[in-house]
């Protein structure tokens, strides 16, 4: 399993148009979606989350009225000062969690979680790989951008390639 963060962003941005190809791969072979699942088997026992953290260095975590209800009881805070202290403007206007450059989400402390019970349910859920084939299939547009920072993503991807029929380039960078 490749986790050399620099290696992987550098693969990605060449794996650009066989991505692409591969989105059209499994929309004209709907059976391929399966391998999905099964990919997801493989990678995700190998690679160890505690070691990396790279997600919230690199992704905006959004809230819910929910995750921010939990997070304020966590901490032992009212909500409207939770969201005062923590919280902030998304790129797309959603609230997230406060974070900065470089160094990524509030609550990152030494490429561990600080609020892990109580983080909210996008941490729960990421890197979605896990989900129903038809689910990530939706969604396969969004997957290779997160392949760029993430090794879970970006193995499942290239093991989801080899199970399924798809024919890789032979230059991906052309
Ligand atoms: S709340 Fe925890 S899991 Fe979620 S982005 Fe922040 S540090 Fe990562
Ligand atoms: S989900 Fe991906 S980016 Fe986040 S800690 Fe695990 S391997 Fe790293």
């Amino acid at each position: 399993m490749l986790t050399d963060l620099v290696q992987i962003r550098k693969l990605t941005e060449e794996h650009k148009r066989e991505n692409k190809r591969f989105e059209k791969f499994i929309e004209a072979n709907p059976g391929e979606k399966k391998h999905f699942k099964r990919a997801a088997g493989i990678v995700e026992p190998k690679i160890d989350c505690r070691v990396c953290g790279e997600c919230c260095r690199s992704a905006e975590a959004n809230v819910s009225k929910t995750d921010i209800r939990r997070l304020a009881r966590f901490l032992k805070l009212k909500p409207s000062e939770f969201v005062r202290q923590y919280t902030m403007a998304g790129e797309d206007g959603d609230t997230i969690l406060r974070r900065s450059d470089p160094t990524g989400c509030v609550f990152l402390k030494n490429k561990q979680c600080s609020v892990y019970e109580a983080r909210p349910a996008t941490c729960r859920g990421f890197p979605h790989v896990s989900m129903s084939p038809q689910w990530i299939f939706d969604r396969l547009y969004s997957y290779p951008e997160r392949a760029s920072y993430c090794p879970i993503v970006y193995n499942w991807l290239e093991t989801a390639k080899d199970l399924s029929g798809f024919r890789r380039s032979r230059d991906n960078k052309a």
